[in-house]
C-alpha cells in the first residue's frame, strides 16, 4: 500500500485501524503514505503538503537518521507516526529532527542504540531551521545510552517557540547529559512558550556528576529573559542523576501539578526570574536526598504544593532557601527577592533550610520574601526547619507546625497538634478547619495518564540472587563456563576445591559467586584481572578464597576491576565472608581497581580478610580532573581484616568544589588494620569524600588515616577506634565524634 493517496473518510479509518489517531489531534485531510524503507520515506517525505501524514511500516528501522520537514498549518497539520504504536523501533545511530510548522511526530520507539549526535529527538534541522508550533508525542526512549558514559547528549531538545513533548516515555538514560533541555538564546528562541506534559520521566540512575538532570529550561547566559515554558502534568520517578532534578534557568516558566516520586534532588529554580511552582506532589519515601524545591533569584513563588518523606538535606532539602551572591555574575547565585512560599504542606521533611550555601562567596541574605500560610507536621517529633543564616529578610506568618513550633520564627509559626488524615487523593490533609497547608482537594496526577499505554513503566532493581543457582564443580574451565552462561541475577554455588581460571570473567550482568558452606573454594588466577565489571555488570562474592599466587608477575594487577571507558557505571560489588591471599607477586597488585569513567553505586566488603597485598585493597581514585567526579558513591567496610597491605585499604578520590552530587560517603566499622599503608604513606586515603565514618576499629603499625578536605560541605565522625605504633588522624577538618 505504499504511496497510496487515500481520501479524507479512508484516512480516518485506516488511522482509526491502526490506532494512531491522537485523542485531541486534528484529523488529517491530505495523503497518507506507508513507508517499508528509507528510500520510500525519502520519496515520501520530500513533499508534504498540510494534513498529510507518513507512516513507518512495523519493525525495526536501524541507523535512521529521520529528518521530518514541513510546512503544515495550525488546522492541518503534517504527521509521521507509527503503523502500530510501540511497533516502529529506531535503533543503533539514530535520531529524529523536526524542521518546519505544524508537525506532529507519534508513538516511536528508540532503544538498542543511541543518537549519533548530540540529540535523540531534536526541533530542529540546523540551527537556522527549527520547528515551531511542533508536536512530538508518545516517544519512547529507552535506555539509548552512549557507550562512553561521560560522553553527552541530551535525549530531547526544544528550540523555537510553542513546541509540545507530551506523553512521552524516557527511562534508563546513564550517560552525561540532560535528558531534556529547552536550548535558548536570540538566534533559537528567547519566548519559547513549550509545553512539556504528561510524560514519564522513568529511573535515571546517580550520575556522579553535573550533567545529570532531567529537565533543564535554558542556560544562565540569557536567563534573564522569560521563556514561558510550561512543565506541568508530568512524572519524575526515581530520577536520581544529581542535586537537579530539574535546573530553571531562565524566567517566567510554570512547574506544575507534577509528581515527583523517590526522585533524589530538587527542583532548582537556579538562574530566572518570576517562576511559578504551584500544585505539584513530592513523595520521597524517607529515601536518601529526595528533596523538594531549591528556590534563588528574584520574584520566585512556591505555592500549593504537596511535601512528603523527603529526607533530603542541604541543597535536597524539601525546602531550601539560598543565599545569594552580592552583585552576582549570571551564572552564580543572585539573591532571593520577593520570594513567595506559601499554602504548602510539609509532612516528616528532613529539613527546610533558609540560608542554605552561606558561604565566603554567598553573603548575601534573602530580603523581601514571604513564608506564610505552611503546615509542617513531622510524625516523629522532629524539628525540620533549620536557619543557617539570618532570615530577617523573610516574613513568617501564619504558618502551623505540628507538633511543636520551631524556634526559627518566633512569630508567624504556630504550634497546634494537628492529626492528619489520608485522603482518597493518597495525601494527608488537615481537618477541615485549618487554613494553612496545601487546597485539600489537591489530587496527584495518576501515573497512568503519564507516558503511553502500551509500554510498561518498569523500575529499576538490582537484580543480583534474582535468577537460579547453578552448582559449579573444581576443574579447569568449569567456573569460566559457567560464567558465561549464567543468565541475569543467577547464583554460582562452588563446590569446596580449587578452581584455575586462564581468562578474564567478564561482569556484563548481576552475578553471584559463592562458595559452599562447609569447606572453601579457592580461585587462582592467571591474567591480571580476574572480574572485570563492564556495563551492566554488578558483582556478589560470597564465601571465596581468592588467591593472586598464579597472577602474572606484573604491575597493576587487581582482581576485580573496572576498566576506564568500560562504561561499567551504577554498579554494586559486594564482598563477604571472603579473603584474599598472596596478592603481591608483583607491585600495586588491588583487590579492587576503579577505571576513569566507573562509577559503583556501592562497594561493600563484610567479613572480608585480606593478606599480603602491594597494592590498595579499594584503589578509586582514577577521577582526579577534580570536576566533582569520583569512582564510589558509598563504600562500606565492616568485621573485615587487612594484614600487610603495601598500599592504602581504601584509596578514594572527590577532587574540585562542584555542588551536583552526594558521594562518596563511606563507613568503616569494627575491622582491623595490621601493617598498612606503608607505601602510599596512608592506611586509608579520603580525599574530598563527603561524610566520612570511622567506629571501632583498630590500626596497628600502619600509616595514618588521612582526610583531605574540598571545597564544600564533608563530615568526618568517629569513635572508638584505636591506634598501635600508628600516627594519629591527619585530617583538614574537625573530627566530629560518630554517635
Ligand atoms: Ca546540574
Amino acid at each position: 500500500m505504499s504511496l497510496q493517496t487515500l481520501n479524507k473518510w479512508s484516512v480516518w479509518l485506516l488511522l482509526g485501524m491502526i490506532g494512531a489517531v491522537q485523542a485531541a489531534a486534528p484529523i488529517p485531510v491530505g495523503s497518507l503514505r506507508l513507508v517499508h524503507d528509507r528510500e520510500e520515506y525519502a520519496v515520501a517525505s520530500k513533499s508534504l503538503r498540510p494534513g498529510d501524514t507518513v507512516v513507518l511500516a512495523d519493525g525495526e528501522w536501524r541507523d535512521f537518521e529521520l529528518l521530518f520537514k514541513g510546512e503544515g498549518k495550525p488546522d492541518r497539520p503534517i504527521t509521521l507516526t507509527a503503523q502500530t504504536p510501540g511497533k516502529v523501533a529506531l535503533t543503533g545511530r539514530s535520531n529524529l529532527r523536526l524542521s518546519g510548522e505544524y508537525l506532529v511526530v507519534s508513538n516511536l520507539v528508540f532503544r538498542d542504540g543511541a543518537t549519533p549526535t548530540g540529540e535523540v529527538v531534536s526541533f530542529r534541522e540546523s540551527r537556522r531551521a527549527r520547528a515551531n508550533h511542533s508536536r512530538v508525542t508518545g516517544v519512547v526512549i529507552d535506555r539509548y545510552n552512549q557507550a562512553e558514559r561521560m560522553l553527552s547528549d541530551h535525549w530531547v531538545a526544544l528550540y523555537g517557540h510553542d513546541n509540545r513533548f507530551d506523553h512521552g516515555h524516557l527511562v534508563g538514560k546513564s550517560n552525561l547529559g540532560t535528558t531534556l533541555v529547552v536550548v535558548r538564546d536570540a538566534e533559537q528562541g528567547l519566548d519559547n512558550r513549550h509545553r512539556i506534559d504528561h510524560n514519564w520521566f522513568g529511573w535515571r540512575p546517580n550520575l556522579g556528576a553535573n550533567g545529570g538532570e532531567t529537565i533543564r529550561v535554558g542556560t544562565s547566559h540569557d536567563a534573564a529573559s522569560d521563556s514561558h515554558t510550561t512543565v506541568e502534568d508530568n512524572w519524575f520517578e526515581h530520577c536520581d542523576g544529581e542535586v537537579e532534578i530539574i535546573s530553571n534557568k531562565s524566567g517566567a516558566n510554570v512547574y506544575r501539578g507534577n509528581v515527583f516520586k523517590e526522585s533524589r534532588g530538587a527542583l532548582t529554580l537556579r538562574h530566572g526570574d518570576g517562576n511559578l511552582v504551584e500544585g505539584n506532589v513530592f513523595l520521597g519515601g524517607g529515601q536518601p536526598h529526595t528533596g523538594g524545591v531549591r528556590v534563588i533569584n528574584r520574584r520566585q513563588t512556591v505555592r500549593n504544593n504537596y511535601f512528603e518523606g523527603l529526607a533530603g538535606e542541604g541543597f535536597a532539602s524539601a525546602l531550601s532557601i539560598l543565599y545569594g551572591v552580592p552583585d552576582s555574575p549570571p551564572n552564580r547565585y543572585l539573591q532571593v527577592d520577593h520570594a513567595v512560599i506559601e499554602h504548602n504542606t510539609f509532612v516528616d521533611a528532613r529539613s527546610l533550610l533558609f540560608g542554605a550555601g552561606k558561604d565566603a562567596e554567598r553573603t548575601a541574605a534573602p530580603v523581601a520574601s514571604r513564608f506564610a500560610d505552611n503546615l509542617i507536621v513531622n510524625t516523629d517529633d522532629r524539628d525540620p526547619l533549620q536557619a543557617l543564616a539570618d532570615v530577617g529578610g523573610i516574613a513568617f506568618a501564619g504558618n502551623v507546625q505540628s507538633p511543636r513550633a520551631s524556634a526559627l520564627a518566633a512569630k508567624g509559626i504556630s504550634a497546634r497538634q494537628i492529626a492528619l488524615t489520608r485522603a482518597a487523593s493518597g495525601l494527608l490533609v488537615a481537618p477541615a478547619a485549618e487554613n494553612a497547608g496545601a487546597r485539600r482537594d489537591l489530587r496527584p496526577l495518576a501515573r497512568e495518564e503519564t507516558g503511553v499505554a502500551w509500554c510498561a513503566k518498569d523500575a529499576p532493581q538490582s537484580r543480583l540472587d534474582r535468577g537460579s543457582r547453578h552448582e559449579v564443580a573444581p576443574g579447569e574451565g568449569n567456573l569460566e563456563r559457567a560464567v558465561a552462561a549464567a543468565a541475569a541475577g543467577d547464583r554460582l554455588a562452588l563446590a569446596p576445591g580449587r578452581y584455575v581460571v586462564e581468562r578474564v570473567l567478564g561482569i556484563d550482568r548481576a552475578l553471584t559467586i559463592e562458595g559452599p558452606a562447609d569447606g572453601e573454594a579457592t580461585i587462582a588466577f592467571s591474567r591480571s584481572t580476574l572480574f572485570e565489571l563492564r556495563r551492566g555488570g554488578e558483582l556478589r562474592l560470597s564465601r571465596l578464597h581468592v588467591s593472586g599466587e598464579l597472577a602474572p608477575d606484573e604491575a597493576g594487577n587487581a582482581v576485580v576491576r573496572a576498566r576506564a571507558g568500560s562504561g561499567a557505571a551504577n554498579t554494586t560489588l559486594i564482598v563477604e565472608d571472603s579473603r584474599f591471599s598472596a596478592l603481591d607477586v608483583n607491585r600495586a597488585f588491588d583487590v579492587v581497581a576503579l577505571g576513569k569513567g566507573t562509577l559503583a553505586d556501592l562497594v561493600a566488603l563484610r567479613h572480608v580478610a585480606v593478606e599480603n597485598a602491594s597494592g590498595a585493597v579499594i584503589a578509586a581514585h582514577a577521577e582526579t580532573d577534580d570536576l566533582g567526579t569520583f569512582n564510589i558513591e558509598r563504600l562500606e567496610i565492616v568485621d573485615s581484616q587487612f594484614r600487610g597491605i603495601a598500599g592504602a585499604a581504601v584509596d578514594l578520590y572527590r577532587g574540585g568544589g562542584d555542588e551536583s552530587t552526594f558521594g562518596p560517603k563511606l563507613r568503616i566499622e569494627r575491622s582491623l588494620f595490621e601493617h598498612v599503608g606503608g607505601r602510599r604513606g596512608a592506611s586509608l586515603v579520603m580525599h574530598g569524600v563527603q561524610r566520612a565514618e570511622l567506629a571501632d576499629n583498630r590500626f596497628v603499625g600502619s600509616a595514618p588515616v588521612r582526610f583531605e578536605r574540598t571545597p564544600g560541605s564533608a563530615a568526618f565522625l568517629a569513635a572508638r577506634n584505636t591506634f598501635e605504633a600508628t600516627p594519629a588522624i591527619q585530617s583538614d577538618i574537625p573530627i566530629e565524634t560518630l554517635q
